[in-house]
C-alpha cells in the first residue's frame, strides 16, 4: 500500500458513501516506526500522525516538528494520569479520554498550560475487559462530566474487538455520537477504514497500510 493508495481508497469510500472527499482525515499511526519512515510520509505531504505512547512520541516528534511545524499529533493510546502534563505539551488532539479521573487531570493541565486541545471520548463498544474506553451505558455521564470540566469534546473514538465484524461497532459509535450531538468519529484502521467511512468516520487511524509492518519492541 502506501500513502497514495490509502488516500485513493479513502476517496473511493467517500464517493461510494456519497460523502465529500476531504471529509475524512487520515491519521497516520506511526507507533514503532522510525523517524526516517515518518519523514518519508511528511515529504509526500502527510501532516496528521497518531502515537499511542507519550514517551515514544517525545523521542521522535520534537525533532520532526522543527522541520515540519504544521504536524498535527493525535494521542491514541491509554493515557496514564502521570503522563498528562507531557501529553498536553506534545499532542494536538487527545483521542482516548475514557474515565472521569483522566478528564479531570486533562482539564486541570490544559488550564495550566492554557492549551485547550480537542478531545475524543474513547468508547469500549465491544465491552472488552482488557480494553480502554468507557462502556456505552456510562458514556452520557462521562460526557456530562467532561462538559462540566469545560473539556473540548469533539467526538467519539473506538477500537472494535479484533475478531468481530466491525460494522456493528461503527454503527453504534455513530449512533452514540448522534445522541450527544457530537460530529466527529475516529474509527477504522488498516483492515477496515473503508467500512468505517461508510458509517461516518471523520478520522481513520491507519498504520500498517501506510508504513508496512511495525518493528514491535520486545
Ligand atoms: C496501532 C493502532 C492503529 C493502527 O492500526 P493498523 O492496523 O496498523 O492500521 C489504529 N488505532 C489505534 C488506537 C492503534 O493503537
Amino acid at each position: 500500500m502506501g500513502l497514495a493508495d490509502v488516500q485513493s481508497d479513502i476517496d473511493a469510500a467517500c464517493k461510494t458513501a456519497r460523502r465529500k472527499s476531504g471529509s475524512v482525515t487520515l491519521v497516520a499511526v506511526s507507533k514503532f516506526q522510525t523517524i526516517e519512515k515518518i519523514e518519508e510520509l511528511l515529504k509526500e505531504g502527510q501532516r496528521v500522525f497518531g502515537e499511542n505512547r507519550v514517551q515514544e512520541a517525545e523521542e521522535k516528534y520534537p525533532a520532526l516538528r522543527e522541520k515540519y511545524p504544521d504536524i498535527q499529533l493525535h494521542f491514541i493510546g491509554h493515557l496514564q494520569t502521570n503522563k498528562v502534563r507531557s501529553a498536553v505539551a506534545l499532542f494536538d488532539v487527545i483521542e482516548t479520554v475514557d474515565r472521569q479521573e483522566l478528564a479531570e487531570a486533562l482539564a486541570k493541565e490544559m488550564d495550566r498550560q492554557a492549551s485547550f486541545l480537542p478531545c475524543f471520548i474513547q468508547v469500549n463498544t465491544g465491552e472488552e475487559e482488557q480494553k480502554g474506553g468507557v462502556a456505552p451505558r456510562d458514556l452520557p455521564a462521562l460526557y456530562q462530566a467532561c462538559k462540566g470540566l469545560k473539556l473540548n469534546i469533539a467526538g467519539l473514538m473506538c477500537i472494535p474487538p479484533a475478531d468481530d465484524i466491525p460494522d456493528l461497532h461503527f454503527a453504534l459509535l455513530a449512533k452514540l455520537a448522534g445522541e450527544l450531538g457530537l460530529k466527529q468519529l475516529s474509527m477504522g484502521m488498516s483492515a477496515d477504514f473503508q467500512t468505517a467511512i461508510k458509517y461516518g468516520a471523520t478520522h481513520v487511524r491507519v498504520g500498517t497500510a501506510l508504513f508496512g509492518a511495525r518493528q514491535e519492541a520486545a
